[in-house]
């Protein structure tokens, strides 16, 4: 009885371990089942056999600069012989950069269909996982199909995947492989070849300048977020074929809500307000949908990227101040364009470009940037009687100014014939204090120059940050017939050299 009690029961047990083990054994095998069947599916079906984009010209709105430039690559993939005929050598990679969700994919896709190219688009970011060596043999085979298909357009998107800058942590061997496998593609064009290859980043600043060389992504296209009159356009495009309650929605009041959002989310609320009629069952979107979708996506973002009505104005102020200094600096900087558009972590920016590059400056050249540089920070002075964080970047560029003058140039008032740098010489404490006496009485007088002339001139800086606030962005021309009745006030007679100047807010430069 007790044996086959005790043989029943290993019996049992038996079955059940083999059972368990044979679960395991199915378990493994769907794993590795699942494992494989992803490779196919981080390799989109159109990475090899590429598609006709249905993206069109017509669905991409308010980046007219960029589109104005992408135009000569379709036309040069319409007709390639009449560049050639020309000898002209149309660009063959093209980068687009900017924040995300500002119509890059979008711009890429409308040039293969203008262009009638087949688009072969991947994004790099599917070309550095998995297996080594996977990622450069993706690389060949994609650039190798398009050729065999041309014309085509070649789409990288999220480049900064594969071209980060090798900064030695966190860069891998297989990123480089990738990475040198993509030069090697990009180098191996022949001038004939209808294929060209746009790619897409974010961040321009932290690709690997190996890939911005020339013949490789040699032309780089900013792709900012939408101006008002922009903003209002792609509103537009969103809510085509939509049934819109036309007396009551304004597409412009919500473009002059949306300072600062892109196209992405401009598309969001687009789509968020038409759910919202449909909840209510309404057979048309008012402006009640719209003004919760707004909220609702303005919520959603992480970080909060939609000024006050109050902050904008502050801004106007801000950017009009440098613009109108800018003016009354004549000699010193020519203004092209300022705007209260944010863009990256820059709230605004003026944008200077001199009539030529020159090297050397006067010291009244460099007050005289120096003044520009404090303009925002004294039209908030003067107009709102307090100051904002909002000045960082100009701070730094002014301090910067004035070392150099003292510390190096010799262009101080008393120190007008000898170096302060402490790391050529060992300089004395009385030195020391000196010098930094000097910066300071430079940075300040600058500053109450500059405060003095916003004074002199409120009326046309308050013309120019009305103007701001209206249209958001300002050009040269729309500029100068502000401030067309105010003679240039600079202290440099005489110019003898300037180099290129941008005044912007904490962030980065623009192009
Ligand atoms: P990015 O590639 O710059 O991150 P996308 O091109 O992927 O941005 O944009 C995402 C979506 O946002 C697009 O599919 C489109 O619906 C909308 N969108 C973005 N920018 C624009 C624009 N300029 N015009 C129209 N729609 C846009
Ligand atoms: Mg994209
Ligand atoms: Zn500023």
């Amino acid at each position: 009885m007790v044996g086959h009690w005790f043989q029943d029961a290993a019996n049992f047990a038996m079955t059940y371990l083999g059972l368990a083990f044979l679960v395991l054994v199915a378990f493994m095998c769907w794993l590795l089942w699942k494992t494989m069947g992803m490779m196919p599916r981080t390799t989109p079906a159109n990475l090899v056999h590429g598609s006709k984009s249905k993206t069109s010209w017509s669905d991409v709105a308010g980046v007219e600069e960029v589109r104005g430039e992408l135009m000569e690559v379709v036309d040069f993939m319409r007709d390639p012989k009449r560049f050639e005929r020309l000898g002209a050598k149309v660009p063959k990679g093209l980068l687009l950069y900017g924040p995300p969700g500002t119509g890059k994919t979008l711009l890429a896709k409308a040039v293969a269909y203008e262009s009638g190219a087949n688009f072969y688009s991947a994004s790099a970011s599917s070309f550095v996982e998995m297996f080594a060596g996977l990622g450069a043999s993706r690389i060949r085979k994609l650039f190798a199909e398009a050729r065999k298909n041309a014309p085509a357009i070649i789409f990288i998107d999220e480049l900064d995947a594969v071209g980060a800058q090798r900064s030695g942590h966190g860069f891998n061997r297989e990123q480089d492989q990738t990475l040198n496998q993509l030069l090697v593609e990009l180098d191996g064009f022949e001038g004939a070849e209808q294929v060209v290859v746009m790619g897409a980043s974010n961040r321009i600043q932290d690709l690997d300048p190996a890939l911005l060389r020339p013949g490789r992504f040699d032309r780089q296209l900013l792709v900012p977020p939408p101006d008002l009159a922009g903003r209002e356009a792609i509103l537009r495009v969103h809510t085509r074929g939509k049934p819109l309650n036309l007396d009551d929605v304004d597409l412009a009041t919500v473009a002059r809500q949306t300072s600062g959002l892109t196209g992405a989310e401009l598309a969001n609320i687009c789509n968020e307000a038409a759910i919202k009629a449909g909840r209510r069952s309404d057979v048309s979107i008012s402006q009640a949908d719209f003004d919760w979708a707004l909220e609702r996506v303005v919520a959603g973002l992480q970080q909060r990227k939609v000024l006050t009505e109050k902050e904008r104005r502050i801004l106007a102020y801000h950017e009009g101040g440098h613009a109108l200094m800018g003016h009354l600096m004549g000699s010193v900087m020519e203004l092209q364009k300022v705007t209260i558009v944010s863009r990256g972590n820059a709230l605004g920016y003026a944008f200077y470009l001199p009539e030529e590059d020159r090297y050397l400056h006067t010291k009244e050249e460099l007050v005289d940037r120096m003044i520009v540089a404090l303009g925002g920070r004294a039209a908030e002075e003067v107009v709102f009687g307090r100051v904002t964080n909002g000045a960082a970047n100009d701070l730094e560029k002014v301090t910067e100014i004035a070392r150099s003058m003292v510390f190096e140039w010799g262009m101080s008032d008393t120190v007008t014939s000898r170096t302060m740098r402490a790391d050529n010489y060992a300089l004395s404490e009385a030195s020391k204090r000196l010098r930094d006496e000097e910066q300071a009485h430079l940075t300040d007088g600058a500053y109450e120059e500059a405060v003095r002339l916003l004074r002199k001139h409120r009326a046309p800086l308050d013309r120019i940050a009305a103007a701001l606030l209206e249209k958001e962005t300002l050009v040269r021309e729309e500029l100068q017939a502000l401030v067309e009745d105010v003679e240039p006030e600079s202290s440099a007679s005489e110019t003898v050299g300037v180099p290129r100047v941008v005044a912007s807010e904490p962030g980065e430069l623009p192009a």
